[in-house]
C-alpha cells in the first residue's frame, strides 16, 4: 500500500507567496527575491511531506499564479496580443502580463479571462485557442521543478494537467473548430515533457483529468483513449496516475478503467458510492488510489469509516494495488491547524473536530499504518484520539438549536414569493426611486486601502478603541458618499469599509459559525480567502448591516444601496458541516438574511442588494443533478428576498457567470435588478439574457475590475452599445463587473468618472434615437 498527495497548497503557512507576489508587482522587490520565496516554499512543502512519510510527493503543484496558466506557458499557447511582451520581457513578466494585463512602457494589453475551477472557489486563467493553434515546449518550469526536488532529495511525482482536461478547460477564440481538434498538435509537446522528465529520472507522473467526472461526448471519450494509448506506447516503463476528483466517474467508468495507465485516482468523499462499481470493473493491471481524506473541507477524517473503505479495497484487489490519498489536491484546504492557537477565535472543542492540509498529510500516513498488520502504539493512540473527537462532534451541544430547526419546518412556499410580479413592482419602484435611464451604480465595495486594513488590524489588537475605529470608518464612508455624489453616480453604496470579507463579515455575526486565524485558501492569483466554518444550526441574533447602511443613507439625499451576501454564497464560500444536507444549512442561512433584509427596509433602505456571486459555481458538475440544486438554491435566495414590500428594489450580483444554460433559474430568482460580469467576455455573456428575453433589469459590467488597467470612456460606451443592441434601454444599468475592494483609489476614480460619462452619452444618444 502506498500514500500520495495530489497537490499541496502553495501560498505558504503565512501567505508568504501572496506577499512576495504583491511586493514584486508593486516594484518594491526584484524578480530574484520573488523566486527565492518560491524556492523556499516548495522545498518546505516537500520536506514536510517527506518527514510525515508520504510515499509519492508531488511537484509542479507549485505556481506563482495559477496551474492552468503554468500549463499554457509550458505548451506555449501564448495569445497573439502578448507577442510583443514575449519578445521583450522575461518569462515571468510575460506570465504575469497574461494573468493581470499589462499597462506600462507604452503597451496596453488586457488580461486573459478567468473562471472558476470546476465547482470550487479557485479561479484559473482560461487558455485561449485559435483554429490552427500550434504548441511548443515554451516554459520548462515542470522540468526545473522536478530537478530542484530531486536535488533536495525528493524523487517527486510531477503533477500535470492532463492533455484533455487542459484542452477542455480552454476556450475557442474563433469559430470553425473544436478545441478537441487540437489533440494532434498538443500531444507531441506532452510527449516531449514526459521524455524530459523521464530523462531526469522521474518514475511517476500524475495527470489530472478531472473532466473524466463530467459529461463527455463520444469525441472526447475517444480522445482520452487515443491520448493515453499514444503516451503509453512511447513510455512503457513510466508509471502514470490519472487523477479524477470532485465527482464520481459514473458513465465514464468503463472509459477510465480502460485507460492504459498504472493508477486511477477516484474521489470517495464526493462520491463514496462509486467504490463498489470501480472495484468490480477495475482490471488487474490497474491500481486504485482511494481519495478518502476530504481535500476541500476542514473536518477531521473519520478513521473507522476510512479503514472500512481501505479494507474493502484491499480484500478485493490486494494491498499492493491500493493507494491512499486525499480526495483532491490540498490546494483547497488551509495550511496548518497547529497555527490556530488563539482559543478565543477557535474554541478547543471545535478545533478538535478539524484538520488542515498538514494534518491531512498525517491522516493519510496514519491510515496507511492503521491498515497494516501491526500498527505501533502511537498509531493506535492516534486512532483512539480520532474516535474520541468524532464522537464528541456528533453529540456536541454547540451544534443543535431547536428553534432554528422549528423555523425551517414552518417555512412555506409563500415565504419565497414577493407580493406582486416584477411588472407591477417595477412601476411602484420607479415612482419611489425616480431613477434616470442607464442608471449608474457600483457593486458595493470601494478600495480597501492599506489604511483601512490597518485600522482594522489595530482595532483587533486593541490599539484603537471601538469608538476610534468607528469614527475612522465613518470618515471613509462619508468621503466615499461625497465622492460618488460629486461624480454623479445615481445609486450610491457605503463602500463596505467595515468588512474584511463578504462572507466572513456575516459569519462573524451569525450563530453556528466558527473562524480561524490563519485558515487561508487561494482564490485567484495572490488573492486568498479565509472561509468561515459552519459547524452548527445558523441564526441571526442581531441586525448585521443596518448600522452602516443607515449611517450612509443619513448623509445623502440620493439612494444608498444596502449590501448583503446571499445564502447560497455564504454557504458556497464557507466550510460547510457535513452532517446534514447542504440544502438544509442553506435554508437556515436564508432565513437569517431575510431577517436582515426586513430590518434594512424598516430602517428606510429602499434598494437592497443580495450578492449571489457563487450561485453558478455551486452547480453540480453533472447536468443530471442541476435541477435539484437550482431548486433549493433559488428558493433560498427568494426566501431571503421576499419579506419586503413591492416598492423596495432587490438587486443581486453575480461574478464570472456563464448563464446560458441556467437563465431560466436566474430569472426565477426574481431579483428586480441583476448586475453581472460581462466586460472580459466583451458582452458575450449577455446573449443568454437577450435570447431568453430576460424580463427584469440588468447591469452588465462595463469594466473589468480584476485588472489594474483603467478602461476608457469610449471602451465602456462601446460595451454599453453592445449591451443595448440586445437589451432594451429601460432595462439597463451601468456598473463595473464587481466590487472595487481590490483596486486602488486612483484607478477607481478614473474608471468611474469615465463610466458615468459613458452612461450620460449613452442616454443622450438614446434620447436622440427615440426622438
Ligand atoms: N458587494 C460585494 C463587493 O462589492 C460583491 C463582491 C462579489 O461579488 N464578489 O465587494
Ligand atoms: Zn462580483
Amino acid at each position: 500500500m502506498r500514500t500520495h498527495i495530489l497537490g499541496y497548497p502553495r501560498i505558504g503557512s503565512n501567505r508568504e507567496l501572496k506577499k512576495a507576489c504583491e511586493q514584486y508587482w508593486s516594484g518594491k522587490t526584484s524578480l530574484h527575491e520573488l523566486l527565492e520565496v518560491g524556492k523556499t516554499l516548495t522545498s518546505q512543502h516537500w520536506k514536510l511531506q517527506q518527514e510525515a512519510g508520504i510515499d509519492l510527493i508531488p511537484c509542479n503543484d507549485f505556481s506563482y499564479y495559477d496551474q492552468v496558466l503554468d500549463m499554457t506557458l509550458t505548451v506555449g499557447a501564448i495569445p497573439e496580443r502578448y507577442q510583443e511582451i514575449a519578445s521583450q520581457k522575461s518569462e515571468l513578466e510575460l506570465y504575469f502580463a497574461m494573468a493581470r494585463g499589462f499597462q506600462k512602457d507604452g503597451l496596453d494589453i488586457t488580461a486573459m479571462e478567468m473562471t472558476k475551477w470546476f465547482d470550487t472557489n479557485y479561479h484559473y486563467i482560461v487558455p485561449e485557442f485559435q483554429k490552427n493553434q500550434e504548441f511548443k515546449l515554451f516554459s520548462d518550469k515542470i522540468i526545473t521543478e522536478f530537478i530542484t526536488a530531486k536535488r533536495s532529495g525528493v524523487n517527486a511525482k510531477p503533477v500535470i494537467i492532463g492533455l484533455l482536461t487542459y484542452l477542455l478547460l480552454g476556450k475557442e477564440k474563433e469559430s470553425g473548430f473544436d478545441k478537441l481538434d487540437l489533440v494532434q498538435n498538443l500531444l507531441p509537446v506532452y510527449i516531449r515533457i514526459i521524455k524530459e522528465l523521464e530523462h531526469h529520472g522521474a518514475e511517476w507522473i500524475q495527470f489530472d483529468e478531472a473532466f473524466l467526472v463530467l459529461d463527455l461526448n463520444k469525441k472526447a471519450k475517444e480522445a482520452f483513449q487515443f491520448v493515453y494509448t499514444e503516451i503509453r506506447k512511447q513510455f512503457p516503463n513510466l508509471k502514470f496516475i490519472v487523477a479524477t476528483y470532485f465527482e464520481g466517474l459514473k458513465d465514464n467508468l468503463s472509459l477510465a478503467v480502460s485507460l492504459p495507465v498504472d493508477v486511477l485516482h477516484i474521489d470517495l468523499v464526493r462520491c463514496p458510492e462509486q467504490l463498489d462499481e470501480v472495484l468490480h470493473s477495475i482490471p488487474e493491471t490497474l491500481s486504485l488510489s482511494l481519495g478518502i481524506v476530504d481535500g476541500r473541507n476542514i473536518w477531521k477524517n473519520d478513521f473507522e469509516k476510512s479503514l472500512a473503505i481501505i479494507k474493502q479495497a484491499v480484500s478485493k484487489i490486494g494491498s499492493n494495488r491500493v493507494f491512499i490519498a486525499p480526495s483532491c489536491s490540498l490546494l483547497h484546504s488551509p495550511f496548518d491547524l497547529d497555527l490556530e492557537k488563539n482559543e478565543e477565535i477557535l474554541s478547543p472543542e471545535i478545533k478538535q473536530w478539524m484538520a488542515f492540509a498538514k494534518q491531512k498529510v498525517y491522516e493519510i500516513v496514519n491510515l496507511k499504518k492503521l491498515a497494516s498488520e501491526n500498527p505501533d502504539y502511537n498509531t493506535l493512540q492516534a486512532l483512539a484520539e480520532n474516535k474520541k473527537a468524532i464522537e464528541n462532534r456528533k453529540t456536541s451541544t454547540l451544534i443543535h438549536n431547536q428553534d432554528v430547526k422549528n423555523r425551517v419546518d414552518v417555512t412555506t412556499e409563500e415565504d419565497a414569493k414577493r407580493n406582486n410580479p416584477f411588472n407591477v413592482r417595477k412601476e411602484i419602484q420607479q415612482e419611489v426611486l425616480q431613477l434616470p435611464l442607464f442608471p449608474t451604480t457600483t457593486i458595493g465595495s470601494f478600495p480597501q486601502t492599506k489604511e483601512v486594513r490597518n485600522w482594522r488590524a489595530k482595532f483587533k489588537k486593541g490599539e484603537l478603541t471601538a469608538e476610534q475605529y468607528d469614527n475612522l470608518l465613518k470618515q471613509e464612508t462619508e468621503r466615499t458618499i461625497r465622492w460618488q455624489e460629486e461624480i454623479g453616480i445615481d445609486v450610491l453604496v457605503h463602500g463596505e469599509f467595515e468588512r474584511n470579507d463578504m462572507v466572513e463579515y456575516f459569519g462573524e455575526q451569525l450563530e453556528g459559525f466558527a473562524f480561524t486565524q490563519n485558515g487561508w485558501v487561494q482564490s485567484y492569483g495572490s488573492r486568498c480567502v479565509k472561509p468561515p466554518v459552519i459547524f452548527g444550526d445558523v441564526h441571526r441574533p442581531n441586525p448585521m448591516t443596518v448600522y452602516w447602511s443607515k449611517y450612509a443613507q443619513s448623509l445623502t439625499q440620493q439612494w444608498v444601496k444596502g449590501m448583503l451576501t446571499g445564502p447560497v454564497t455564504i454557504l458556497q464560500w464557507s466550510f460547510v458541516r457535513d452532517d446534514q444536507p447542504r440544502s438544509l444549512t442553506c435554508k437556515q442561512i436564508a432565513l437569517a438574511i431575510r431577517d436582515e433584509v426586513n430590518d434594512l427596509e424598516k430602517a428606510g433602505i429602499r434598494i437592497i442588494q443580495i450578492d449571489e456571486p457563487a450561485i453558478r459555481e455551486g452547480l453540480p458538475l453533472r447536468k443530471s443533478e442541476w435541477q435539484n440544486y437550482l431548486k433549493w438554491a433559488v428558493e433560498a435566495f427568494r426566501i431571503s428576498a421576499s419579506g419586503v414590500e413591492d416598492a423596495t428594489q432587490i438587486h443581486t450580483h453575480m461574478c464570472y457567470s456563464e448563464f446560458n444554460d441556467i437563465i431560466q433559474n436566474i430569472a426565477d430568482m426574481d431579483a428586480d435588478v441583476i448586475t453581472i460580469e460581462c466586460s472580459r467576455s466583451q458582452m458575450e455573456l449577455l446573449n443568454a439574457f437577450a435570447d431568453f428575453k430576460y424580463p427584469n433589469e440588468i447591469g452588465p459590467g462595463v469594466y473589468d475590475i480584476h485588472s489594474p488597467r483603467v478602461p476608457s470612456k469610449e471602451e465602456m460606451l462601446q460595451l454599453l452599445k453592445k449591451a443595448h443592441a440586445v437589451i432594451p434601454a429601460q432595462q439597463l444599468w451601468v456598473n463595473p463587473d464587481c466590487g472595487l475592494k481590490t483596486r486602488h483609489w486612483d484607478e477607481t476614480e478614473k474608471a468611474l468618472i469615465a463610466m458615468v460619462e459613458a452612461s450620460r452619452e449613452a442616454s443622450e444618444e438614446f434620447a436622440l434615437e427615440t426622438l
